[in-house]
């Protein structure tokens, strides 16, 4: 799968907050500097998201666990 395709999966995921994906990948908040889980409530716009394929990807981004997710636990 080429990568712009997986995050159109993962950003689909993050749509519908999708908990499956909860724990499989982490999304990077570039506004907030904030690190979610897929199923967060908060609705980032998607240009200001990257993914992640680990909690220690995310945070070496210099963000933040998101309060409202609890990311570190997913
Ligand atoms: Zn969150």
């Amino acid at each position: 799968m080429f990568e712009a395709e997986l995050d159109d999966a993962r950003w689909a995921q993050v749509q519908s907050r999708d908990r499956a994906a909860d724990g499989r990948f982490w999304c990077v908040v570039a506004t907030t500097r904030i690190y979610c889980r897929p199923s967060c409530p908060a609705r980032p716009h998607r240009r200001n998201v990257s993914f992640h394929d680990s909690l220690a990807s995310a945070r070496a981004t210099g963000a933040r666990a998101c309060k409202r997710c609890d990311p570190d636990a997913a």
